[in-house]
């Protein structure tokens, strides 16, 4: 019996080709496939401008220096998703605050949020970064109204939603990511989310001046638009105007991403499909509290079910080769937060929900048969 992750990259022989193409080029880093990358992404997505790097933390980096978060900086995010979603405001000095989650979506609960902004006088908190969590798009046009009322901005963690979205209050289909609420969003190419890259990341926005720094800050600080420079020595110039990182994306990554992004509605079809199979077959189940089900506008990074004992349930599926895994440990109780004061109890919807939670394998080359072997197991489990 082979091993089934509860997520998987998907290469094909296009995807090789692509790759090599570049490795016999004369470019492996910075050539023509990072921008046409970035331009086929932005326009899947439906945002004005993308930046391509090295990974999904680096471009949460970067927006938060973009975005100028500087010491004692105040930032709102959710405890159930991945530590780098919080971890960008330490990069920068500035300080997480946590809002419990929704018992029903596990998205950060905008009650809860609100509650936060009124409880402290006006310039407190300086943002928020909402996740679409497990593929399933946060309504970002009320977050909107929220940041505006509290003068904020907001970087959404679209890292498990390329291709989701949510639906407006005009009845308008709003994709992840598109820069029309949210100042920043961040996407990632690891191997287990939609598009692989090995590496990579992506950061989609509207907004040109936010666009243009973080082209700086991707390549050192150094200024990309030679009509900006401050001095000019010549020919051989370059100019170095701001602390910048080494963030790029390298082009044989990009051609990767550029072949995976060709084949990014065919898996998000797929995953409905195997979330379809789950949520029929563990409908009314009674060891079942509550699992995703089908969502109109989700992406299907994870699939999750909250089931009575969970514990016992995940040793055996190991047992079975089968590794169903938690998402997430919640970031609040990570020692590194826990010296910020954070401790057991302060986020009880999260915590029963990770208490509970499991990811189901979902990725578009589980076959049907590997998906019937995982339903079975659980439901000897149970019997
Ligand atoms: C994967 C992930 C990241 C980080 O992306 P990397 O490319 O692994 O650095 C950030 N936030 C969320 C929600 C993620 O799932």
């Amino acid at each position: 019996m082979t091993k089934i992750p509860y997520g998987r990259q998907n290469i094909t022989d296009d995807d090789i080709h692509a790759v090599v193409d570049v490795l016999k080029s004369d470019y492996l880093t910075q050539g023509p496939h990072v921008p046409e990358f970035e331009q086929s992404f932005a326009k899947y997505i439906g945002a004005k401008y993308a930046v391509a790097v090295s990974n999904g933390t680096a471009a949460l980096h970067l927006c938060t220096l973009a975005l100028g978060v500087k010491k004692g900086d105040k930032v709102i995010t959710t405890p159930i998703t991945f530590a780098a979603s919080a971890n960008c405001v330490r990069y920068a000095d500035g300080d997480v605050a946590f809002a419990d989650i929704d018992p029903v979506t596990y998205l950060i609960d905008i009650n809860k949020v609100r509650e936060l902004l009124e409880s402290s006088p006006q310039g407190t908190y300086k943002g928020i970064i909402p996740v679409d969590f497990a593929g399933r798009a946060v309504d970002l046009e009320a977050y909107r109204k929220l940041a505006d009322e509290f003068n904020l901005w907001i970087i959404e963690d679209a890292c498990h939603a390329p291709g989701g979205y949510f639906i407006d209050s005009k009845g308008k289909q709003q994709n992840c990511g598109n820069g029309l609420f949210a100042e920043l969003a961040i996407f990632s190419f690891h191997p287990v989310k939609h598009i692989a890259c090995g590496e990579g990341g992506m950061i989609t926005t509207n907004d040109k001046a936010l666009y243009d720094k973080l082209r700086n800050l991707r390549s050192h600080g150094i200024q990309q638009n030679p009509e900006l420079y401050q001095y000019n020595h010549g020919i051989w110039y370059y100019e170095m105007q701001e602390l910048g990182y080494n963030y790029r994306l390298t082009d044989f990554q990009s051609a990767l991403g550029m072949s995976q992004l060709k084949r990014a509605y065919e898996g998000i079809n797929r995953r409905t499909e195997i979330a379809t199979l789950y949520e029929n077959e563990f409908a009314g189940k009674p060891y079942i509290i509550q699992q995703t089900g089908v969502v109109h506008g989700h992406a299907y990074h994870l699939y999750i079910v909250e089931f009575n004992n969970r514990d016992g349930l995940i040793r055996h599926l190991r047992d079975n080769n089968i590794f169903a895994q938690v998402h997430y440990i919640p970031v609040h109780l990570m020692p590194y937060y826990r010296q910020f004061g954070w401790k057991d109890g302060d986020m009880p919807i999260s915590e029963n929900y990770y208490a509970h939670c499991l990811s189901l394998p979902i990725y578009p080359s589980l076959t049907k048969e590997e998906q019937l072997f995982v339903i079975k197991s659980i439901e000897a489990f149970y019997e």
